[in-house]
């Protein structure tokens, strides 16, 4: 289709708009729709789209109040909805406002912050209620914030207080809109009783307000909008809205089910990995009584990879050593599963190799039966196989990822997953060319999914899908560019990846 020949995908979360739903998505929204009209053989629209996909993923949590739209102007289909937008030059950007565009031609800024202000001050200097769904974002005064416990069934009020020229207030109450339970308020350093109440001397700095006065400072590595934005989503109470709140004893229906087991979130465990294994081997590739063509050579290479890397027991690696050479062995073009069965349940043929039957998952417990578990084990197995190939010095610094894009492909059941997955591997796979590279590429491209499915509804409420490692695991990790915007600081995330997955740190614990 036309939208899938454009600059943008449907996992940009960028609304890819057509003659069919351009009228719903400009005229019925309530959110400001910022659309970018381009023409995909337009060398300044390829060199923006990737700013836009970045955009799209900063300001992911304003969707409410504000949504990205796109509409590719070379495809046929497209040039009379273009025409009648008074298109003329690529790209354009036009704000939708339930009247016309406010901005055509290279009037907009090129850079993610650029482009995030003048959002911000489009929704201001709009006079009519526009878009509905925009929270306040005006500075609020002391009489407001008087009489706010009155009017406002809030648990938490946050104040950031700041200088009438930053954007990091504003930018912080739409990063909460999708949140229920607080409520975001910019205060200006000029608003002096209130500076004064709480003893305000940094700006920005952010407090927390509570009915009858009481107020705290929020404890933050860097006075910056990406570290009040996680602080805040994650007070006590606060929940995403549409979300049942976390459980503090995770319901388990079903009498077959096990025990919830307590675990430390922060560590990795084998019952994950074999879990994982057990699941992957028996149940994803068993959904082919014959292994043939491509998913055969898919097969052939994840064993490889799982008998050179996998760190576990030796019972388990001795199993992933025979079945990778007796796969090895097998020329024919295909193989049946039973055959293959046959070798993974050793039939005996050896007393210490084997896999355990069944899953046991502990870091991967989801709070119900649908959540977490398969795909968290999938990886966390990938990422400790990436960890195991840098620190055993593999000879090919890819294998590792390519074994596990073709196992995707080839086998995991979640097809629009597998798609995902395969369109990131398409995209950036062939830049990895070093071990450490393909470490940070898989934990590069898990951030990116994770933010895309941030508030899904696989998301498991007691597992909020964050930008990992959190500012609390790795504070180190985390910093400030010189315009405050959040970076990551690589040369710190590639040790923190290496020994939070590496065989030394994982936990074995009771084996079932
Ligand atoms: P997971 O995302 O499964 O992560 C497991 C553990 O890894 C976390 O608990 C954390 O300890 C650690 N971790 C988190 N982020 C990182 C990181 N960046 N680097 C290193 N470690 C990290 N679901 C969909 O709904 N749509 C999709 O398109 C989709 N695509 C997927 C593609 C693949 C290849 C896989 C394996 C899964 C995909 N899933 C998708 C499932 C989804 O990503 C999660 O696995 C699932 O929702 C369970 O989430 P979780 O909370 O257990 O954490």
């Amino acid at each position: 289709s036309a939208a899938e020949a454009g600059l943008y995908t449907a996992t940009d979360q960028i609304v890819l708009l057509t003659p069919e739903n351009v009228d719903s998505v400009l005229v019925n929204s309530s959110a400001a729709v910022f659309v970018e009209f381009y023409a995909s053989w337009c060398g300044h629209c390829i060199a923006f789209s990737p700013i836009f996909k970045s955009l799209a993923r900063d300001i992911k949590e304003w969707k409410p109040a504000v949504d990205l739209a796109a509409m590719d102007c070379a495809a046929e289909e497209n040039r009379k909805v273009c025409i009648s937008y008074g298109i003329r030059g690529y790209p354009s950007i036009k704000v939708k406002s339930h009247v016309r565009g406010v901005c055509a031609g290279p009037c907009f800024p090129r850079d993610v912050q650029g482009l995030r202000r003048s959002i911000i001050d489009k929704l201001e200097t709009h006079k009519e209620p526009w878009a509905p769904a925009c929270p306040p974002l005006e500075p609020t005064s002391q009489a407001e914030i008087d009489s706010f416990f009155d009017t406002n069934n809030v648990q938490h009020l946050a104040l950031i207080f700041e200088e009438a020229k930053s954007y990091i207030g504003r930018e912080v109450t739409l990063d909460l809109l999708q949140f229920e339970n607080i409520a975001v308020r910019r205060v200006l350093n000029t608003e002096e009783g209130l500076v004064a109440r709480l003893g305000v001397t940094e700006f920005p700095s952010c407090y927390l307000y509570y009915p009858g006065g009481n107020f705290t400072r929020l404890s933050v590595k860097i006075e910056a909008r990406s570290f009040y934005s996680y602080a805040l989503q994650r007070l006590p109470g606060v929940v995403r809205s549409g979300k049942p709140p976390p459980v503090s004893t995770p319901v388990l229906t079903g009498n077959s089910e096990e025990p919830w087991r307590p675990f430390n979130r922060s560590r990795v465990y084998m019952a994950d990995l074999e879990s994982a294994l057990h699941y992957s081997l028996r149940v994803e590739v068993a959904a082919h009584t014959v292994v043939k063509g491509e998913a055969l050579i898919s097969l052939k290479k994840y064993v490889a990879v799982l008998a050179k890397y996998f760190p576990g027991r030796p019972v388990v690696r001795n199993l992933l050593k025979s079945v990778d050479s007796w796969l090895q062995n097998q020329t024919r073009d295909e193989i049946s599963y039973e055959a293959f069965k046959d070798i993974l349940d050793n039939s005996a043929q050896s007393p210490d190799a084997a896999l355990p039957e069944g899953v046991r998952w502990v870091g991967c417990q989801g709070s119900q039966p649908h959540l977490r578990r398969y795909p968290c084990g999938v990886w966390t197995l990938f990422h400790v196989l990436t960890v195991q190939a840098k620190n055993t010095r593999g000879t090919d610094p890819k294998e590792v990822l390519m074994a596990m894009r073709n196992y995707v492909h080839s086998f995991f059941g979640c097809r629009s997953c597998a798609e995902h997955f395969e369109n990131m591997a398409m995209e950036s796979l062939m830049e990895v060319d070093t071990f450490s590279s393909a470490v940070l590429w898989l934990w590069s491209r898990h951030n990116l999914v994770n933010n895309r499915l941030a508030g899904a509804l696989s998301e498991d409420p007691n597992f909020p899908k964050i930008q990992w490692p959190s500012p609390e695991m790795c504070p180190a990790c985390h910093a400030v560019k010189a315009n405050g915007d959040h970076s990551w600081i690589q040369k710190e995330v590639l040790p923190f990846v290496l020994s939070y997955f590496s065989s030394s740190s994982i936990l074995t614990g009771a084996h079932r």
